[in-house]
């Protein structure tokens, strides 16, 4: 397995806020991570930094084979490879499902809108919900809609998945449809790193699981000794948080 993302050093702030403090990441293609930690941790800066989402100013991000620097040169080839889905769906409102689905392939990659609709509509299925294609994201449930922004994403063939809370704004009947999806994407192999704290999810995909805190990765670690001997004490004490719940 060659290494799909590098970060080394990477330091992120806002102002005088140091968000990321020097992180050191390097993700294997076809691994799964989850990453999990506090509110505030630095999680969701993190993954926005691999897509350029969020300006760095320090260290060096590679994304399969392409440096971005801290200027934003790389970003529109690395945001091809990379596909994100957010906690709230962020579909637009006024197009269909299928329009979402057609939009960014049209858009970016030139593709003809016959081959745009054939991948939106394998990709619906995919994700279960090729019979809401004609619909608006408003008259989908929260479950569905949040396939459909999973669906979206793919249509761009990404290599790389993120996925920041995906159900956490979820009704919790429909968390397990949406878990299930990433699975099922996760059994076809492609490379993901999802913020959750979903931790049965962590432990049925994850091949690692990073705990972030303060700006820093400070475990990182498969699953069996992730939750049964985390290292750090603020890892422990996180989990017996979690696990509380
Ligand atoms: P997490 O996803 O782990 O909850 P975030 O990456 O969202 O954490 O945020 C990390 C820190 O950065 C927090 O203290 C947050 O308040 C701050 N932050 C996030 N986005 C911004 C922003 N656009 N401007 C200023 N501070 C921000
Ligand atoms: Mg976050």
């Amino acid at each position: 397995m060659d290494d799909v993302i590098q970060m080394v050093g990477v330091e992120k702030w806002y102002d005088k806020a140091h968000i990321l403090k020097g992180v050191n990441l390097t993700v294997k293609r076809g691994e799964h991570l989850v990453l999990c930690g506090p509110s505030g941790s630095g999680k969701s800066t993190l993954i926005r930094c691999i897509n350029y989402l969020e300006k760095t100013q320090g260290g060096k991000i590679m994304v399969n084979g392409v440096e971005l620097g801290t200027h934003g040169k790389g970003a529109e080839k690395v945001r091809n490879d990379v596909g994100m889905v957010f906690q709230q769906f962020n579909l637009f409102p006024h197009l269909t499902v299928l329009e979402n689905c057609m939009l960014a392939p049209r858009r970016v990659q030139k593709v003809k809108a016959s081959e745009a609709k054939e991948r939106a509509m394998r990709y619906l299925s995919r994700v279960k919900v090729a019979d809401q294609a004609h619909k608006y994201p408003a008259q989908l449930s929260g479950g569905q809609q949040q396939r459909v922004a999973i669906a979206r994403a793919l249509c761009m063939d990404p290599k790389i998945m993120l996925f920041d809370e995906p159900t956490s704004a979820l009704d919790p009947e429909m968390v397990k449809e949406v878990l299930d999806t990433m699975i099922g994407l996760a059994d076809d192999g492609i490379t993901m790193i999802c913020v959750t704290h979903e931790m049965g999810f962590a432990k049925s995909v994850a091949h690692r699981v990073l705990f972030m805190d303060g700006g820093q990765i400070i475990e990182s670690s498969p699953p069996k000794e992730f939750f049964s001997a985390p290292s750090h004490p603020r890892t422990q004490a996180f989990l017996a948080q979690i696990l509380a719940h």
